[in-house]
């Protein structure tokens, strides 16, 4: 096998044997890869040396940076000591046991268990899961649906793909699920009317999900999930008085919230949770990424009583309760969790949060009166720009000059590493990023802004 790499680089070799995740095959073969060989802080290297700054820390998880020792510590130490353990059959071990009672130590509301998981999309389908088995001790199994928003994401396995109301998750995959209803994203830069306030607005959008749920008859709707600021949909902010107004309907027909925390958990907006930060008061909590800082997969689903009692009574009932991955709250990452929760608290994540992120916020929105943004938006440390062809009208560019691609390319180029969705692009960096690194982000940012200003005025 050994000959099979001779001479070979890792682009050929990656173009060869890798099917890439979120890429497209074709252009790939002729691109090839960036290949990221190590990290350090904020930032991580290329095969050739070259550094980048890290602006949506990996796929917004590496909270703490890159080179974390005290993390790389806990993984070998409970590697050598139990390197796999499980949950199942009244199984336990100490670093699981430790997460969960941290984890409700932590939660914004009310939780009575934890059940442990191994990425945001299976905590997700275990919350969805667990709605309907609720539902089913409940005698209630006709409340089953589930509502999810457009430009939500809440995972790709075969069920939350349908929850995620992004288009290109659902293509040639026959998807979605008709059982998932569609809620409005709140995005008020888009979608409110004309002089439309965002109060007003919030208050229509609560209009329709009432409306919707009355459509289809309350006693069918179980669950409303929603991230608390919409991370890979292009980073929308909730408008003004938006969860207030919803969290109403919902109490009024019965309809649980799971908030999905996966991306805002741990302090990215600034509070340890989005739920705080946006006042949800939500039945279930998922969160992931920032959980373990990225360092290893793990995620966890946080249960209120109201969903514990029931579940609890019926799988006594049933005799087990009949669901569980493998590695859901695998030790060598509930060990690596646990001690990244401990770092946050050590280290004041949050008022680090409070003191550089009006610096980014600030920086970002110094991009506002550029000819080509749309708008500026964020909180704490997450934020998104977005291009438009014309800002007056808010027209967006031909989706197929690929202005925000451009943009992320050539911010690559000189040394920042970014997401498009669309024309808007995202900040997420590491929340440990100084007031220094935030500024050099932004010089970075503002070269790449500038040659594709250059590039589009000139087609
Ligand atoms: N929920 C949210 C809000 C996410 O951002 C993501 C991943 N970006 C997921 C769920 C799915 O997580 P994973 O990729 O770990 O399955």
């Amino acid at each position: 096998m050994s000959s099979l790499s001779h001479n070979r680089t890792l682009s050929e070799r990656d173009r060869d044997a890798v099917l890439h995740p979120y890429t497209n095959p074709i252009r790939h073969q002729e691109t090839g890869p960036l290949v990221i060989s190590r990290g350090e802080g904020v930032r991580v290297f290329d095969d050739s040396g070259k550094d980048y700054i890290e602006g949506l820390a990996g796929l917004w998880c590496t909270a703490l940076g890159w080179g974390e020792e005290r993390l790389v510590a806990a993984a070998s130490e409970q590697m050598r000591r139990l390197p796999f353990y499980h949950l199942f059959g009244h199984k336990a071990h100490d670093p699981a046991i430790e997460l969960c009672e941290r984890l409700l130590a932590l939660a914004p509301v009310p939780m009575s268990k934890v059940f442990l998981t191994g990425s945001g999309s299976e905590a997700n389908d275990t919350a969805l899961k667990l709605i309907r088995y609720r539902a089913n001790a409940l005698g209630q199994p006709q409340k089953k649906k589930v509502i999810a928003r457009d430009r939500a994401y809440h995972g790709v396995t075969l069920a939350t793909s349908s929850l995620t109301g992004l288009a290109v998750n659902h293509r040639s995959f026959d998807l979605p699920d008709p059982a998932v209803l569609r809620a409005a994203c709140p995005h008020h830069y888009r979608n409110a009317r004309p002089g439309e306030s965002e109060e007003d607005f919030s208050t229509r959008l609560a209009a329709e999900l009432e409306a919707l749920i009355l459509a289809e008859g309350p006693d069918t709707v179980a669950a409303f999930f929603a991230e608390p600021v919409m991370g890979a949909g292009g980073v929308i902010v909730p408008p003004a008085g938006y969860f207030a107004k919803i969290q109403a309907v919902l109490d009024k027909y019965d309809v649980l919230l799971v908030a999905d925390e996966v991306i805002c958990g741990f302090g990215r907006t600034g509070k340890m949770f989005g739920t705080e930060t946006f006042g949800l008061r939500p039945d279930i909590i998922t969160v992931a990424k920032g959980l373990s800082s990225g360092y290893l997969p793990i995620s966890a689903v946080l249960l209120s009583e109201k969903m514990v009692a029931p579940i609890v009574a019926e799988a006594g009932r049933i005799g087990t309760l009949g669901h569980g991955f493998t590695y859901g709250g695998h030790p060598v990452s509930a060990a690596v969790a646990v001690e990244t929760l401990k770092i946050y608290a050590e280290r004041d994540i949050l008022a680090h949060v409070g003191r550089v992120g009006p610096r980014l916020q600030d920086g970002l929105r110094g991009f506002a009166n550029h000819p080509l943004v749309g708008e500026v938006r964020g909180v704490g440390l997450i934020g998104a720009v977005e291009l438009v062809a014309d800002k007056a009208t808010k027209a967006a560019f031909d989706p197929a000059r690929g202005v925000g691609a451009a943009l992320v390319a050539r911010a690559q180029q000189h040394g920042l590493i970014l997401r498009a969705m669309g024309d808007a692009v995202a900040f997420a960096p590491p929340l440990v990023i100084s007031e220094d690194e935030i500024a050099e982000m932004l010089t970075r940012f503002a070269r790449a802004l500038a040659d594709v200003t250059a590039e589009v005025i000139k087609i």
